[in-house]
Formats: structure tokens, sequence, C-alpha cells
């Protein structure tokens, strides 16, 4: 609403804004959308807040949308935020909190995502959307493109969750299974979009999706009582989450709602595929691409993520981690979480749970300390990763 202009993520060049656009024009890199905040602030304050709508677009004066009919919504967003005594109890935290994103439409938080980019794209002119998934993001594209009256075209992996393929079948989209990863879906897509007319939505490749997601920022500080915990757990693929905290919480000091102190930002991979686990350990600001990925939980089957440098200096500015952790683990957490809390977790978000227990083995997680995981998909749409 408050939109000034677009700026590089690395290079820094400014585009302009109200145009579609996908990447930096000099360097390829990710665009992000830049804000008035000062204008924002007269009417988004904290107390404006009480009584706004249930949903992320409560943070209306940063967010995208010129005006509040141009949104296109499943009613995505303000999703819980449990206090998880019991798992707390079994790792021995006292505050240990999961922000439920299973609620979302289409049961993940990629619904988020998915919500701002195709109102943007309805709204700049965009008449077809395409995009490769490793699987919500298809299905949450599918449902909005729907929502919005769009055609959609979707690439996925062919052993993406059954779920995934069949919820996009069914919300009208048009759908192709590729052999290979989410990646070679990428590369298609990349191929075909100027042929056919198609405005590539893949994570970071347009500015908005990241936009959608950083209200999870907004909303762990609104609904803590605006002061941010000391840790946040985050199960990465592209990282858009991630990323759009660590730029929620900027736009939230910047308007005087916080102060500076950040909470330290952990990425939790697979260990079959951990490209930012290991730029991280060799100090390294960009990613290479894993090699032979290969996950059972499919939103971290991302071999190489354009946001890799943004993901990497949050890590580390913020003083945080990056773990890896065995399918066997997370496959495991899913029914730890799921004994103690009643949490149907993604394999994802339950890979939170092992990073958590590494982490308070190094001491790098204290007791003391209070920790949010990120439950960001639903449990059911993976029932062929579990034996039962
Ligand atoms: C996409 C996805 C992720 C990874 O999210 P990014 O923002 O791409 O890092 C994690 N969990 C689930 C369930 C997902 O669908
Ligand atoms: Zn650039």
């Amino acid at each position: 609403m408050n939109v000034t202009h677009l700026e590089c993520a690395l290079c820094g060049l400014r585009h302009e804004a109200r145009v579609l656009l996908n990447l930096c024009r000099e360097c390829g890199k990710p665009l992000l959308v830049r804000y008035d905040l000062e204008q924002a602030q007269r009417s988004l304050t904290k107390q404006s807040l009480v009584g706004r709508r249930a949903d992320l677009w409560r943070y209306l004066e940063v967010l995208p949308v010129d005006k509040e009919e141009d949104i296109v919504s499943l009613g995505e967003g303000w999703t819980p935020l449990l206090h998880t005594r019991r798992l707390g109890d079994r790792l021995g935290l006292k505050e240990l909190f999961i922000k439920d994103e299973s609620q979302n439409p289409t049961q993940s938080f990629k619904a988020r995502g998915m919500a701002a980019a195709v109102s943007m794209a309805k709204q700049l002119g965009a008449k077809k959307l395409a995009v490769p998934s490793a699987g919500n993001a298809a299905g949450a594209l599918a449902a909005y493109a729907a929502q919005a009256g769009l055609e959609c075209f979707i690439f996925m992996p062919r052993d993406t969750p059954c779920a995934n393929v069949v919820e996009c079948e069914q919300t009208g989209a048009h759908v192709t299974l590729m052999d290979g990863l989410i990646t070679d879906c990428g590369a298609e897509v990349g191929r075909r979009k100027e042929a056919e007319g198609w405005f590539d939505v893949s994570t970071l490749k347009e500015p908005y999706r990241v936009e959608g997601k950083k209200t999870l920022g907004y909303e762990l500080a609104e609904q803590l009582n605006w002061e941010l915990p000391d840790v946040i757990v985050y199960p990465t693929g592209g990282g858009t989450g991630l990323i759009g905290m660590w730029k929620a919480f900027d736009e939230m000091e910047q308007m005087g709602w916080i102060g500076s102190k950040r909470p330290r930002m952990v990425t939790v991979q697979a260990s079959g595929c951990a490209p930012i686990v290991r730029a991280f350990e060799q100090g390294k600001r960009f990613a290479d691409e894993f090699p032979n990925a290969a996950t059972t939980a499919s939103g971290l089957r991302v071999p190489k993520a354009i946001g890799d440098f943004l993901i990497l200096d949050a890590l580390r500015d913020s003083g945080g981690a990056a773990v890896a952790v065995s399918d066997e683990e997370l496959i495991s957490a899913t029914a730890e979480i799921g004994a103690a809390e009643g949490l149907f977790c993604a394999p994802e978000g339950a890979a939170c749970l092992p990073a958590v227990r590494k982490l308070m083995e190094t001491g790098q997680v204290k007791s003391t300390d209070r920790v949010v995981l990120f439950n960001t998909g639903a449990g059911v749409k993976y029932l062929e990763s579990f034996d039962h």
C-alpha cells in the first residue's frame, strides 16, 4: 500500500514498483519491496491492530497491494502460536512454542506467499502463472489462481507427495510431472515462459511471496506482545519465510515497534539435502548446488536456492546456526510431537525438534531460552512418508 520501489537484495539497484518484474535487471538476484514506513505507521500502530481482520492482511500498510479490493484471499495467516508445554518438558525448555502453519488454506504456510504473489500478479495484469514446486507451493498457487480467476501451470517432480498432485488437479491447475528435482522443473518454466506468456512465481524470483511470508514475523511479535523470542527454528528450502521474517524485524524496528535485538535464526535442513548447512559450515556467502538431493521432507528438497546469501546473512548476523537432521530423525520426531501435543506436523516442521535437541547438546540453546519452532505444514499431506 505504501510501496515506494523495489530494490535488488544484492546490488541495491532501484527498480520501479507497479510493473510485473522477476529479478534484478543488472545482476539477476531477488528484488525486495521497500515501503514508506513513516507513511505506513500513521495508520498502522500496535493499537490499531486490535479488532482488525484475523488474517495476514491485518498488516495492510506494509503489504504490497494498492487497495483492499485487490486482495485475493482464502483466509491465510494469523495462525496460532501454541505454547507446547509437554514437548518443552521433554526437552528441558520452559518456553517452547510452535507456530502452527498447518492451519493455513491448503494446509501449509505457502498460502501466505501465494496470497500476496497472486494478488499482485492479478493487480499488475498477469494472465497465466507458472511455478516449479516441491509440493505445497503448487497446491497454494493452484488454489489462489483459481480464486483470482487466473490460469496456472505447475511443474513438479514425479515423486512429489500424492496429496500435492491431487489438490492441484482438483483446483483447476495444469499439472506437469517431471523426472528430476525442483531445479529441473524451474529450468523447464524458464525455458518456456516467454513463448507461453507465463509469469514465473518461483520462490524469490518475484518480489511478493516474501512479502506474504514476512507476516510470520509481524504475527510472532504481536502474539508475543512485541517481544521477539530468543531463538527461531525454521525448516529451510528456498528460505522465503526466514528471509521474510528478517525483513519484517527491520521494518518493525524502523517503525519503533521493537528494539535492535534479534532472535538467533536457525536453519534446519535434511541431511540428504543441506546446501545451506554446508555453506554455513564452510563460511561461504553463496551455497553450491547440493548433489543427489534426497529427503522425504519434500519441502526441504531444494538443492539450490536463489536467496542463499540472504538466508546465510541472516543466520550469521543473528548469531544463529544451521543444522542438518536425518530423515529417520525427522520422521520419528513427527510421532513424538504428535503424541506430546496432538499436532500431526509435516516432516519439515517436525525436523525442528531434533535440531533443537542438537543445539541444546552443544549449548547453543539454553533451557531458559524462549524458542519458537515452525510447523510449516500438515502431516496428512505426506501419508507416504509414514509407516502404519
Ligand atoms: C516450502 C516448505 C518449506 C520450506 O520453506 P521455504 O520458505 O522455501 O524455505 C518448509 N516446510 C514446508 C511444509 C514447505 O512446504
Ligand atoms: Zn542486482
